[in-house]
């Protein structure tokens, strides 16, 4: 006779990013599999399941909930205790718990999965050519949540009523489409119309083919997306995608692409391996590759640059519409003129794009949260974040440590994101642009308040830059007048440091490696070359490059021949290299402004030596974005770095950091310039010359205080074949590094650092 069966009760708590993405119906069909009963529920922490059977087909289940979750889910945490058992006879999907408090953990946008490709190409489905199909495993998330927890009352689907189909589909645990809050059929779902530039409708029976049309026909059209509008025209027409830059206001800042498959960004580029991994991930991010000679890509799209970025369709409407084209490659850049934040509600774009575009492709599915695309360039076989917005944000990150208690971090200037911490995790928010953009600077506040509602947070402690003048500073500061909180002012480069730590979860000492544009340093100076000792809590400035002068202040960024001017007159030259592009009078003004100090800040920044020595070379006295010049310079090293690097010194003042004295290396450049060697093996040898400072000055700081652990921040590292050249050196001279995976290298990496810091100073208060 078989034993009498022993049933046990567990109580199961998951957290992790396991709402929105399909978490739900695969445990009922693992309960259904091990014959167990009880319930399923999501609450405000993640998901709680009660579960009853035998022992050991709750052990088999409590595995596969870790083994095998759906691909979107992500299980960070998992525990359970026991309860007496109650005997029920069935599983059963319950109601969310919303009045639980807690972490709340909503999914960012995924995009369309295979299997709502086969139904929108299927013609025997009822949502073929829907343009706005999902299911559990894909569809928007963040971009149409409005409160918490996450489901369809709170999100823009809240006013589309379900037709009974969708209805039955939607409450159906057996049902790919189960709970899937943006659920929609060509029925009850958003609908696409056609506006002319005046945003009158236009009569139409098929809106996205004659969107389509006008687009293969030379036109410029607005199109609504998923986080926002994009501007679109044909990539092959050279005099449209001349139109649109003049329209938009933008002169040279290369353009993004999306094309209809990964064949086709072939055609037009060179993929590797990691690449291709990229393109395809479900956050399809814009993904920079090496052009190919000779596409039929214009080159008005990214003038001079050897790259181009370029991503896949991820929503069912972009599917369509790159079909409709015949797979035209089309440009599809934020929605927006100049440096403004991408249009998100219709009137606004209306208004804001009006005089852009020549037709708007638009739906009725409101967009709650604008969400730029994010960028990612592959650095030396590793996927490096240059901007984190849509497919990764809201997701959290592991920080290194707890905080004690919740903070805000509100980043800096340029680039924003801000982040929230609670016990051991942050959520990073998605990219907020410039904040000395007012709209900018609004979306900052909304999405802050958002983000609190959504996780439940709501921070007592305030990180924010050292910079008085940032608008994020002045946020913070507002809320500690108004409400009481904390607020902890972190420095720059600090914080970049801090930030790629905290990916890598390292503890203990480093040394920090920050090389960006500018930063304000703890004494005043403009920080931007600096090597650190320490960890979260402490930091010692061991090393930084010799400061000059910065003529004219911001002046400076836009006009690469003032930082050359600067390192010359340092270097004890003439300004005669300059004298045959720049007028007589403005090299005189900015002469005597440094010899002077006025109105010419110190500068310890490696992202200036980069204008500097661009401008030197030739190749750009003006930028039109920050950070041009030095991207130039990288191209036309060709991705060859040379061993014959640049002299310099290493300075020891008693008592302070040690200090690059860069003077030897501007000599040797004029030096070479004088000699007519050409610009690419300038670049070469500069390139060679910054890393070995990187390599000399680590070595010196290992000797002195004896740690191998070497953390390289920064906007500077965006730069591929410096990175690269970077890690190959450090790693053959056995030093351990480490570099951005998770976040931007540059200030959009800025909260995640301030988050880490802060947390390590409340966590030693408490001790
Ligand atoms: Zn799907
Ligand atoms: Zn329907
Ligand atoms: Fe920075």
């Amino acid at each position: 006779m078989a034993s009498p069966l022993i049933l046990e009760r567990r109580a199961i708590s998951v957290r992790g990013t396991v709402q929105g993405v399909g978490f739900r119906p695969f445990v009922f069909r693992l309960a259904a599999r091990w014959k167990l009963t009880g319930f399923v529920q999501n609450h405000a922490g993640g998901v709680r399941i009660e579960v009853e059977g035998e022992p050991e087909a709750l052990d088999r289940f409590l595995a596969e909930i870790a083994t095998d979750a759906p691909p979107r889910a992500q299980v960070e945490q998992l525990w359970w205790e026991p309860l007496p058992p109650r005997g029920e006879r069935r599983f059963r999907i319950a109601q969310s718990d919303s009045a639980a408090t807690g972490r709340i953990v909503v999914s960012p946008d995924i995009a369309t999965c295979d299997r709502c490709l086969r139904e929108l190409a299927d013609p025997a489905d009822r949502r073929h050519r829907h343009p706005f199909i999902n299911c559990t495993n894909c569809g928007p998330r963040l971009t149409i949540v409005t409160g918490a927890p996450y489901d369809r009352p709170r999100t823009t689907m809240a006013r589309f009523d379900m037709c009974p189909r969708c209805q039955a589909e939607y409450h159906d645990p057996r049902d790919r489409r189960f709970h899937a809050q943006p659920i929609a059929c060509p029925r009850c779902g958003p609908r696409l119309s056609l506006l002319d530039a005046q945003g009158h409708k236009l009569a139409s029976d098929d809106p996205l083919s004659d969107f389509a049309q006008a687009l293969l026909a030379g036109k410029i059209g607005a199109l609504k997306g998923i986080g926002g509008y994009h501007l679109v025209c044909d990539a092959r027409q050279a005099a449209v995608v001349a139109a649109l830059r003049r329209r938009k206001h933008r002169d040279e800042k290369p353009l993004a692409l999306m094309v209809a498959d990964l064949a086709h960004a072939r055609e037009i580029c060179l993929v590797d391996r990691a690449e291709e991994q990229l393109l395809r991930s479900p956050p399809r991010p814009i993904v920079l590759l090496r052009k190919r000679a000779g596409s039929a890509i214009a080159a008005e799209v990214a003038p001079a640059n050897p790259l181009l970025g370029i991503m896949l369709p991820y929503s069912a409407l972009h599917h369509l519409l790159l079909q409709a084209t015949g797979g035209a490659p089309l440009v599809m850049t934020s929605g927006n003129q100049s440096d403004e934040p991408i249009a998100y509600e219709e009137e606004d774009a209306l208004h804001r794009l009006s005089g852009v575009a020549d037709l708007f492709l638009v739906h009725d599915r409101p967009i709650a949260v604008r969400c730029d695309d994010s960028v990612v360039r592959v650095i030396d076989g590793l996927a490096t974040p240059l901007r984190r917005s849509r497919g990764f944000a809201p997701r959290p990150i592991d920080l290194p440590h707890p905080s004690p208690q919740p903070i805000l971090a509100v980043g800096g200037q340029l680039k924003v994101t801000f982040a929230l911490a609670c016990d051991g995790q942050a959520v990073l928010s998605h990219h907020l642009g410039d904040l000395g953009d007012y709209r900018a600077y609004q979306a900052f506040e909304t999405d802050i308040d958002l983000y609190q509602r959504l996780f439940a947070i709501r921070p007592v402690c305030i990180a924010h830059d050292l910079h008085p003048d940032y608008a994020s500073t002045y946020y913070a500061l507002r809320r500690q007048t108004q409400a009481g909180h904390r607020c902890l002012a972190v420095q720059h480069h600090h914080a970049h440091v801090a930030s790629c730590m905290a990916e890598h979860r390292l503890r203990g000492a480093v040394i920090g490696v920050a090389f960006d544009g500018s930063g304000l340093g703890s004494d005043g100076a403009v920080w931007g070359g600096e090597f650190f000792v320490g960890d979260y809590r402490r930091f010692r400035r061991a090393a930084h490059l010799r400061c000059v002068g910065m003529p004219g202040g911001e002046q400076a960024i836009r006009q690469p021949w003032r930082m050359a001017a600067a390192h010359l007159l340092d270097a004890g030259l003439s300004l005669d290299p300059l004298a045959p592009r720049i007028p007589a009078h403005l090299l005189r003004l900015v002469e005597t402004l440094l010899r002077r100090g006025i109105h010419a800040p110190p500068t310890s920044s490696v992202g200036r030596l980069f204008d500097a020595v661009a401008s030197l070379a030739g190749l750009r006295d003006q930028v039109s974005f920050e950070g041009q010049a030095a991207m130039e310079l990288e191209w036309h090293a060709d991705g060859q770095v040379s061993a014959d690097a640049y002299p310099y010194r290493l300075d020891q003042p008693p008592g302070g950091p040690l200090v690059i004295d860069t003077r030897p290396l501007v000599r040797a450049i004029v030096g070479d310039l004088a000699g007519r060697v050409g610009v690419g093996r300038i670049a070469q040898r500069f390139h060679g010359t910054i890393a070995e400072i990187v390599v000399g000055v680590c070595r010196r700081l290992r000797d002195e205080q004896h740690l191998n652990r070497v953390v390289l921040s920064g906007g500077v590292f965006q730069n591929a074949l410096l990175t690269a050249e970077v890690c190959r050196r450090l790693a053959a001279e056995r030093f351990e590094s480490f570099r951005h995976r998770l976040v931007p290298p540059g200030d959009g990496g800025l909260s995640l650092g301030q988050v880490a810091i802060a947390a390590a100073q409340l966590n030693c208060q408490n001790l």
